[in-house]
């Protein structure tokens, strides 16, 4: 539903309308069948899903390179591979976490069983972000199914042919009774609020995340909200600053900044600053050349209004633009941009910047940047980088974020045991690895009795009448 135009950019149609109240009931339907239940049927499903990415790996390539300009380095990085290695991490793990629990048990329940039991949740929405379009739909989706739900996918609609290509390819692999999707926008997603569902999962903006939950709360719903802010980074004098500088804007030029982990902006002494700059101008030009427009590794920016608004920041910034600084409307380029000597008074401080301009707040010390990161929202990740454990332990301790990753950006990513999301404005509960299964699944505890009669002796107590005497036993 979607062609190329003149300048070779997409041109939206709107995908076919679908009856939202039918989709919503046919999803119940589906849940009180029971077939999503068995385990085996579970593993069949997420099998087949392993079986979609190796399959179509070409076709979500395209798909991103549409969207987004996307490399293909990137594409695979960030999201075919991660996708493939997350999947393959459940379906490895997946008798292992779908296994009720036996908490330890008192004395007073040594006869008995004490279970927890993982229960799915019934109708789950996952609504995706553009920026990592596949990611961040297809991850939690599968942590969804393999926790026994029915899912309702809803793929973002800036991402055209990425929300295509779900709609087309999903089908194909997976029970189309069990997982449907929804394409469209604010007016699909509006009347699908209405509806009761069992768990709503949303990735996107913070003031949308809002809508979400305000909505959920009208039923109940409990949520998972995956929002965004400014990650900021901590940089001191005691690092290997080349190693910093790389790690730093890689970080903050994948996707071109289009990405909710991205290094926001960075606190640093005025002398780390300098130095930071002078390595960024020789790293920038190794990676991307002379004229980086020309280079194939940079995205570009999803579409016009966040182009603007982008544009509008560097033009605000234009007084202490450093390095870059250039952009490019008709091919809605934006050049890697540093910007120094950045206040809290300056314009790019205000949003999430989600996008290729990476600000540099000149602070004195440790303590400095500790009060300025406390003073604004709790971010998604705090940033730090020192070889000064001292240093590290008191930014661990004294500041409050969705995660942290210390010498390094974006490689917490990597690593399955850690749950990600975030906390205040960043969000509510995070998923990845085992916690994706969890987060899904209604922990359900059970106590298991029997009529032993020396159990039912020794619990005769709580029977009237009551007396002091009884309960000594
Ligand atoms: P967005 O809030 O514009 O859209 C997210 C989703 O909400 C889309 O599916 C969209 O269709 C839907 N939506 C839009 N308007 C709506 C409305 N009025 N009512 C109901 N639903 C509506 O977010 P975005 O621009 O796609 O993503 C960028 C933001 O997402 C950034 O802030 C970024 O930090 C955040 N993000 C967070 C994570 C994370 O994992 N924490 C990941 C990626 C992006």
């Amino acid at each position: 539903h979607d062609t190329m135009n003149g300048n070779g950019t997409l041109a939206h149609s709107k995908p076919k309308p679908v009856n939202i109240s039918e989709v919503v009931q046919k999803a119940r339907n589906t849940f009180n069948s029971g077939i999503t239940r068995p385990l085996d049927w579970r593993k069949k499903q997420l099998k087949s899903l392993l079986k979609m990415y190796e399959e179509n790996k070409n076709a979500m390539i395209d798909a991103l390179v549409k969207d987004l300009r996307r490399s293909k380095t990137e594409a695979i990085l960030l999201e075919v591979d991660y996708l493939i290695n997350d999947l393959s991490n459940t379906l490895n793990n997946f008798d292992e976490w779908t296994k009720p629990e036996q908490p330890p048990k008192g004395i007073v329940n040594v006869l008995d069983d004490v279970v927890i039991y993982n229960d799915p949740y019934g109708v789950v929405l996952v609504v995706g972000a553009w920026n990592y379009p596949l990611q961040l739909l297809l991850l939690p989706m599968a942590g969804a199914i393999a926790a026994g739900n029915v899912v309702i996918v809803k793929p973002s609609e800036l991402a055209v042919a990425t929300s295509q290509f779900i709609a087309e390819t999903l089908p194909k692999y997976l029970d189309n009774d069990a997982v449907l999707i929804i394409e469209g926008g604010p007016e699909e997603m509006t009347e699908l609020l209405k509806h009761k569902l069992d768990y709503i999962f949303y990735t996107g903006g913070t003031n949308v995340g809002k809508i979400v939950y305000a909505a959920a709360t009208k039923h109940l719903t409990p949520v998972t909200l995956e929002l965004g802010g400014k990650s900021p980074v901590y940089i001191d004098n005691t690092v290997d600053m080349e190693v910093t500088v790389k790690r730093v804007l890689w970080g903050k030029f994948i996707n071109v900044g289009q990405t909710c982990i991205a290094p926001d902006y960075i606190l640093c002494s005025k002398e780390v600053q300098d130095k930071f700059v002078e390595i960024s101008k020789n790293v920038l030009k190794e990676w991307y050349g002379e004229d980086p427009q020309k280079s194939p590794d940079l995205c570009r920016i999803i579409n016009n209004r966040h182009f603007s608004r982008l544009q509008a920041l560097v033009d605000a910034s234009k007084d202490k633009i450093a390095v870059g600084g250039r952009y490019d409307a008709q091919d809605r380029f934006v050049a890697p941009t540093i910007v120094k000597n950045v206040t809290t008074s300056d314009k790019i401080m205000e949003d999430e910047i989600f996008g290729p301009i990476l600000p540099i707040v000149p602070v004195e010390n440790a303590y400095e940047a500790i009060q300025f990161i406390n003073s604004r929202e709790k971010p998604l990740v705090l940033y730090v980088f020192s070889t000064n454990k001292e240093v590290t332990k008191k930014l661990v301790e004294n500041t409050s974020s969705g995660g942290m990753c210390v010498n390094d950006t974006v490689m917490q990513m990597g690593v399955d045991t850690l749950p990600f999301g975030g906390v205040g404005n960043s969000g509510i509960g995070a998923y990845h690895g085992k916690k994706s299964f969890d987060t899904f699944t209604h922990k359900k505890s059970c106590l298991v009795r029997n009529f032993a009669a020396i159990g039912e002796k020794l619990a005769s107590g709580r029977y009237p009448p009551y007396s002091d005497g009884k309960l000594k036993l």
